[in-house]
């Protein structure tokens, strides 16, 4: 089961400004590199050890004052079926409300756990007035203030409680692939391909987070676990968001794999939608490839395939570091080289770095052009080191961590990515007290 918070609750009591509290400012500042302004309503939350995604599913059912019934419905209909945390956000301000009650009598109905969050609690006056929502008999009542992030630890810690932490690497594991991408891109008919041509089942292994049945499967010579993204839910009564159902869809492909293909039509081109799902992929840390197809369709003079690669990075911006592959599932042109670029990056992810090639290489960069003085401090990165995390992940120890600005930083990951094979997969490094 993927781990999916859901916040619900009647408008205005602050669901939306809860969820960017919940998600982070990462969200924005990614999504300005991306040029994605459209609001998004769902993003991906880190607490400890552990990821989650939020949906504001306030975002996607709106209802006017005389229908809120419907919209209550909808709102909670889908928070039941699709997470596995429920926030019911409520106003300390405002107090109960005839609506709230309305939203209650449904949500004790859930088998899933269901948080009451008391939002609004910006002073402790305010807190206080927090038991008068212990009338509603749904248990204990977190009260927070999404403006100012009062209680958000608290309430983080209650709700995390319930998802697992990732797990670890097993020896020998297969990479996980999942093909996502807009409808009508080339997805089936690239499993088809897959699956049909030069199939052989190899074992049925049973899916771990999930109640399916992940294959191995053996094509272009390449071994993989193709996550299976269709059919995966059943037939919804909501029909109100169809993106949202398969945003979630391709959300939960994306969590429960190592590797995302990421189909695009190029006779559209890389679009906002395609971008979402590549900022959700490295959200996740999976290794991304993504592949422009339908590219026999695309009327090709020279340097076409340079030019259109040129405009899509333009447009990823931080994500340059993904490759991209122009394809014809049809004509199967290139489509062993996204097999092979998958599993490359695959191995980029799991393979570690020892800390003598590190330093040896990262020093001499350093040398050559040192993080900038801070007031005069002379900072100093003494020693480098790959962490045993489930993601590439570099600690720099050094005399002043804090000190060390972001354009440094880029610096640093840039001359990671120039001396050691990241291509594809997000790298994080962190800046420690030595
Ligand atoms: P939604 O309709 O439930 O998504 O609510 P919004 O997030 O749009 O918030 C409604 C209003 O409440 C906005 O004016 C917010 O600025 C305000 N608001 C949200 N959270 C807080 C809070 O913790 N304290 C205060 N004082 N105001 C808040
Ligand atoms: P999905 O919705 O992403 O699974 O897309 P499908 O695999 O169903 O493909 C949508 C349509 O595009 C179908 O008619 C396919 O035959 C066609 N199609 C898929 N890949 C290619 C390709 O590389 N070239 C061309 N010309 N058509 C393709």
């Amino acid at each position: 089961m993927a781990n999916i918070v859901a916040i619900v609750g009647r408008p205005n009591v602050g669901k939306s400004t809860l969820y960017n509290r919940l998600v982070g400012k990462r969200d924005a500042i990614m999504d300005d590199h991306s040029g994605v302004t459209r609001d998004r309503h769902y993003g991906t939350g880190e607490w400890t050890d552990k990821r989650f995604t939020v949906i504001d599913t306030g975002g996607y059912v709106h209802g006017s004052d005389d229908i809120f019934e419907g919209a209550i419905r909808s709102q909670v209909e889908m928070a039941l079926e699709e997470a596995s945390v429920i926030l019911f956000v409520v106003d300390i301000y405002d107090g109960l409300t005839g609506l709230d009650n309305d939203f209650a009598k449904v949500l004790r109905r859930s088998k899933k756990p269901v948080y009451v969050v008391c939002n609004k609690a910006d002073t402790t006056e305010r807190v206080q007035m927090a038991g008068d929502f212990y009338a509603l008999g749904m248990g204990d009542v977190y009260p927070v203030s999404a403006s100012n992030g009062y209680g958000t630890g608290e309430l983080l810690d209650a709700v995390t409680s319930h998802f697992e932490p990732e797990p670890e690497v097993e020896e020998d594991h297969i990479p996980k692939i999942a093909i996502v991408g807009r409808p009508n891109a080339g997805k089936s008919s690239l499993v088809n391909l897959l699956l049909n041509k030069e199939r052989s089942i190899v074992t049925d292994i049973a899916g771990t987070t999930r109640d399916t049945v992940d294959s191995h499967y053996t094509a272009f010579g390449k071994d993989f676990v193709l996550v299976d993204t269709a059919g995966i839910r059943k037939k919804s009564k909501v029909h109100e968001d169809i993106e949202f159902y398969s945003v979630l869809r391709a959300l939960r492909a994306i969590e429960d794999s190592d590797i995302c293909i990421v189909v695009v039509d190029a006779t559209r081109g890389l679009e906002a939608q395609d971008i979402n799902i590549v900022n959700l992929a490295q959200k996740n840390k999976k290794g991304v490839v993504i592949m422009m197809n339908k590219w026999d369709l695309v009327e090709k003079e020279t340097n076409t395939a340079r030019n259109v690669e040129k405009d899509i990075r333009d447009r990823l911006g931080s994500f340059s570091y993904i490759p991209i592959i122009f394809t014809s599932v049809l004509t199967k042109q290139r489509v062993l080289r996204v097999m092979e670029k998958a599993v490359e990056i695959y191995e980029n992810k799991v393979t570690k770095i020892s800390t003598s090639k590190l330093n040896e290489v990262m020093q001499k960069e350093i040398e050559r052009y040192p993080p900038p003085a801070y007031r005069g401090k002379y900072i100093k990165i003494k020693y480098i080191t790959q962490l045993p995390t489930h993601n590439p992940t570099f600690a720099f120890f050094c005399n002043f961590p804090k000190h060390i600005k972001d354009p440094y930083k880029r610096f640093l990951e840039n001359k990671m990515r120039e001396h050691f094979p990241f291509e594809g997969i997000p790298i994080k490094l962190v800046f420690r007290d030595k």
